[in-house]
């Protein structure tokens, strides 16, 4: 079997997520036959540089030998069972090691396989609870400009992304957007807690005028990762805390992309730090390897559901596949991981490497920005730096880096004109150099006048 073939069969049969799949009339599709570490290897024997973790889920590497192993171990006992009246020993470990993992209020896990389902059940459970206290009218969501829930319609109607909401806005809940605190825009000279405490007033203000109709606030602790890597301080997660508990309002914490050591500590809402009333964990919670999700959330939430079957008070909610024993043990793995290592001082030090390998791209005509928060760094092309003034999307600059990325052993899949790397946490220096080189080359070779 070579590229060709597969190629060729893929694209009689599969539809492919995020494509315009005309696209693939030019635009090579890259068929993978194994992966190991940052390495994806195609059926041509080609060799690409995970740059974005496969869509941020990886942490520790393609085929990781420790996850794999819990994984066969876990095949050969158990592959799955109903979660509801049943029980295993996967499902019970992991929710005790993500209680002791995540902030003192949270004491009960919830799981699904997808992050949008992790946002989905979120909302439900926000809403049901103040439904089941019996205080009325609490029926609408809060979250920031440029946000990213996922794509299911409960999550798109909470998220604030263009592309993949326009389309469907007919189909979507009631959702309000307030302005966020993305430093992208802040003033000259002004610093990013500052920024982040004055477009707090437009969230303070939001929750003052209509607290009585909302459920929650949800929001993506420090990186909207989904909504062009865009960063904001810490300062803004303390001020919400704040504001939720004085309008009895929910906290929902996204941390989807941003958990498990992404952004300089286990989970970025650590940084406030704050407690948020419900904690949304996906893609990286298995290491890269399965489909889980878990929302995390405290015993007063708990307790509100706790009742008499008759009060029909309990969250009968379900998906067919909660609390996976194969993906439970991967998650088991996983956390083990960061048990035995620590991963946090380590990324810490690849954090500096990769702010040093990119420290020139600054200077760069065509670079407006570079930010970044711990494992993620960000590069945001524009078409004329002093106004800060983007590309037409329809260049689709960004495209020019991913393709010059695939024939140079890297796989950067830029967001629009930013370019990223959010690589595997197993990443060494000398790669990180590599990566920044080919990202210099790239860019330079897109941000050419046409
Ligand atoms: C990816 C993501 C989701 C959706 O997760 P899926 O597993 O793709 O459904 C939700 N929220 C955030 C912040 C994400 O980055």
């Amino acid at each position: 079997m070579d590229n060709a073939e597969l190629v060729a069969r893929d694209l009689r049969a599969v539809w492919h997520p995020c494509t315009q799949m005309k696209d693939h009339e030019q635009l090579p599709l890259i068929p993978i036959r194994r992966g190991e570490g940052v390495w994806l290897e195609d059926f041509d024997g080609n060799r690409y540089l995970d740059a974005i973790s496969s869509w941020w889920v990886n942490l520790f590497g393609h085929g990781h030998p420790h996850i794999r192993r819990r994984i066969r171990r876990q095949l050969d006992r158990l592959e799955h069972v109903i979660l509801a009246g049943f029980t295993h020993e996967p499902a019970v470990t992991l929710s005790e090691k993500l209680v002791a993992a995540t902030p003192r209020r949270l004491t009960r896990c919830f799981y699904a396989e997808n992050g949008s389902a992790a946002v989905e059940i979120a909302l439900k459970m926000s809403f049901h609870y103040w439904k089941n206290l019996g205080i009325p009218g609490k029926t609408e969501f809060v979250s920031l400009h440029n946000s990213y829930h996922g794509e299911t319609l409960g999550a798109l109607s909470v998220g604030d992304v263009e592309l993949y909401k326009k389309t469907y806005a007919p189909l979507l809940l009631r959702s309000r957007q307030v302005a966020s605190p993305d430093a992208y825009h802040r003033d000259a000279g002004e610093s990013e807690s500052d920024y982040a405490e004055r477009q707090f007033e437009h969230m303070e203000s939001t929750l003052a005028r209509h607290s009585e109709r909302i459920c929650a606030v949800i929001v993506e602790p420090l990186v909207q990762c989904a909504g062009f890597m865009r960063m904001y301080d810490p300062v803004y997660l303390k001020l919400l805390r704040d504001a939720c508990d004085r309008y009895g309002v929910h906290l929902i914490a996204d941390e989807c992309a941003v958990g498990f050591g992404r952004t300089g500590s286990m989970f970025a809402c650590q940084q406030g730090p704050v407690e948020p009333d419900f904690l949304c964990l996906a893609k990286g919670l298995t290491g890269g390897f399965l489909p889980l999700s878990a929302v995390l959330t405290g015993e007063n939430v708990f307790a509100a559901f706790y009742d008499d079957y008759e009060t029909l008070k309990g969250f009968l909610h379900s998906h067919s596949y909660t609390g996976n024993p194969l993906a439970c043990a991967a998650a088991i793995a996983t956390l083990e991981l960061f048990e035995r290592n620590d991963v946090i001082a380590r990324n810490r030090a690849l954090a500096g490497v990769m702010r040093e390998t990119t420290a020139h791209f600054r200077e760069h005509p065509h670079v407006g920005d570079v930010r970044q928060r711990g494992m993620i760094l960000a590069i945001e092309l524009v078409k004329n730096k002093d106004r800060r003034e983007p590309y037409d999307w329809r260049e689709r600059r960004g495209l020019e880096v991913y393709r010059y990325g695939l024939r140079h052993q890297a796989l950067l899949r830029p967001l629009g004109n930013v370019v990223y790397f959010m690589p595997p946490y197993v990443i060494s220096e000398d790669e990180l150099r590599q990566l920044a080189d080919v990202a210099w080359e790239g860019i330079q070779l897109a941000a050419k006048d046409r």
